[in-house]
């Protein structure tokens, strides 16, 4: 499996199958790199998320995907939405928030069902991605990023991805679902914890990017 294009660009696989999460490593990460995903390799078993935490869930991922891949850089993101307010729900278990069948919409619904009684002061959030980059089953570096903001009384705006219809960010009028990809991809917990991917990946060496 060669880890180039044939414009040599060197490749990210980034543990996930979600595509709106690989969508926004791509746009975040710019041309210089070519981000592939989970839904390239068919043969890859499902990783069971046990880890309590978002760090503990990014190891995970990105650890079994190395041990699939050895010699390739693997960046895996584990994320979710945390509602202080719910004790920290859904947390770790955001996109199974509403169950083993969950959907976005799904979780969406049992979200604002949640938060249905509680006062307008109480429904802050913050949305945090732990970002792990690992190679041979090494980690090279761990980057978090956070981004606060409320949830609305209902939704708002069909773009993105998970809870962004319902989440408005601080300093904004609008939610992400609503605002514009170029907008959440400057802001968002992802693009925090992009950032200093970045400067993780533009300080290794010719050999660990290939
Ligand atoms: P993970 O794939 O286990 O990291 O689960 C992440 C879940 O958190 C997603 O399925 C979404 O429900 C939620 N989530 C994470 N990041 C975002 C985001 O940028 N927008 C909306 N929902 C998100």
């Amino acid at each position: 499996m060669p880890s180039r294009t044939s414009r040599q660009r060197p490749v990210l696989w980034v543990a996930t199958r979600n595509r709106g999460k690989s969508r926004e490593f791509q746009s975040m990460l710019g041309k210089g790199w070519k981000v592939r995903d989970l839904h390239a390799l068919p043969k890859m078993r499902e990783i069971r998320e046990t880890g309590r935490t978002f760090l503990q869930n990014a190891k995970i991922k990105a650890l079994a995907v190395s041990s699939f891949m050895p010699g390739r850089l693997i960046l895996a993101d584990d994320s979710g939405l945390v509602v202080p307010a719910l004790g920290g729900k859904p947390g770790v278990r955001s996109a199974r928030f509403s169950g083993l069948q969950a959907t976005d919409e799904s979780n969406r619904r049992k979200l604002l069902q949640s938060m249905a009684r509680l006062a307008p002061g109480r429904r802050r959030a913050y949305f945090q991605a732990t970002l792990v980059l690992v190679k041979s089953g090494r980690v090279l570096g761990v980057k978090t990023g956070r981004v606060w903001g409320h949830i609305t009384q209902s939704e708002h705006g069909g773009g993105g991805f998970g809870y962004d219809p319902i989440f408005q960010p601080r300093g904004y009028s609008k939610t992400f679902g609503l605002l514009s990809e170029r907008i959440k991809n400057r802001i968002s917990h992802r693009a925090v914890a992009v950032k200093g991917v970045r400067k993780l990946l533009s300080r290794l060496s010719p050999s660990m990017r290939a």
